[in-house]
């Protein structure tokens, strides 16, 4: 009778395997032609200054609506595309929208990019990436380029060397979504970063628990001595904000700010919220106004 409850089991199981196998198969078919025929798109999320609040950079983050299938986040699809072995092909895309789009933006801004753990294990990822910043005309030092813990432990060896090509060429190394990877803090001598970005979960647990306070402000007090930035991310309020700022934290990231946007609203948030930058369009649409002429 159990038997007969089991071989039940197993094809409920399989044909649970077969349809889902089915779905990603239809998805990764989706996500292909989605590249070709460019309707991947890339928004942008400020990271700010948490003392002033003035904007430093943005985050691009992958888009990607499907006719049929309607948002499908990149938690689904960035890996998805990893498995496939078609990662290269829509990183590619993705770092030539961004950084083009970088290009309208006042040039101290700097541009992060998450970098996939595949990406971290292949040894073209250098030379691929700097023969898309070469052909769009991005300075290599206005790049952050964002890793996981998971990522760099998994290929430690390639890893450091990818990292350190990276750097020579002037991209700074950020280490995204740290406390939740299986790094232990040892094994993170063994390579050279410029960032580290607090993961969300500690954030927005700061206000509550004692312990995520703890533990953020270990990680300040770590960055500080190793000389490493630090960004405090999925902050959704001002009391997160002046919370982390309090604690030490430098740099903030989240809804508060701003959310992901794509480029035209990313040029308005820069209109409203870049003092230097508001400047400089209305002199170039020519909106009258208190001007410096400085030629006569
Ligand atoms: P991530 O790199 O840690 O990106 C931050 C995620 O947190 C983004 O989710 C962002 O929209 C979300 N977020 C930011 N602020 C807040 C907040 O205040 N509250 C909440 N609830 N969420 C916030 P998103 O865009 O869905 O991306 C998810 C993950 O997918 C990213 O996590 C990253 O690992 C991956 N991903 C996204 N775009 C790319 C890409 O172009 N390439 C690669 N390799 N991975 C990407
Ligand atoms: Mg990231
Ligand atoms: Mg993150
Ligand atoms: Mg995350």
């Amino acid at each position: 009778r159990s038997k007969r409850r089991g071989r039940g089991q197993i094809t409920v199981y399989s044909s649970e395997i077969a349809q889902e196998m089915r779905r990603s198969t239809q998805l990764e078919q989706a996500l292909r032609n989605a590249i070709i025929s460019d309707n991947v798109d890339v928004h942008f999320q400020p990271i700010v200054n948490l003392a002033d609040g003035r904007v430093k950079g943005f985050e691009a983050l992958a888009r990607w609506i499907d006719p049929d299938l309607g948002f499908v986040s990149p938690a689904v699809f960035v890996p998805l595309a990893e498995e496939r072995g078609f990662i290269d092909m829509l990183s590619e895309t993705l770092l030539r929208k961004a950084a083009e789009a970088t290009l309208a933006w006042p040039r101290d801004l700097f541009l992060s990019f998450n970098l996939s753990s595949a990406q971290l294990m292949d040894p073209r990822t250098t030379y691929n990436t700097l023969s898309i910043l070469n052909s769009v005309g991005f300075d290599p030092r206005r790049l952050e380029l964002e890793i996981t813990e998971t990522a760099v432990m998994t290929s430690a060896d390639t890893a450091a060397r990818i990292i350190n090509e990276l750097r020579e060429l002037g991209i700074r190394i950020s280490l995204d979504d740290f406390g939740t990877g299986q790094s232990s803090l040892g094994r993170l001598r063994d390579f050279t970063f410029d960032k580290v970005k607090i993961d969300r979960a500690f954030v927005s647990a700061i206000m509550t628990d004692r312990t995520s306070e703890h533990i953020i402000k270990a990680i300040v007090t770590m960055c500080e001595g190793l000389d490493l930035a630090v960004v405090a991310e999925g902050i959704e309020t001002a009391a997160e904000a002046k919370k982390l700022r309090d604690l030490g934290c430098g740099m903030g990231q989240g809804y508060y700010f701003g959310k992901p946007m794509d480029q035209a609203a990313t040029l308005r948030y820069l209109h409203d919220h870049y003092h230097e930058f508001a400047m400089l369009d209305r002199e170039r649409l020519g909106a009258t106004g208190p001007r410096v002429d400085h030629d006569t």
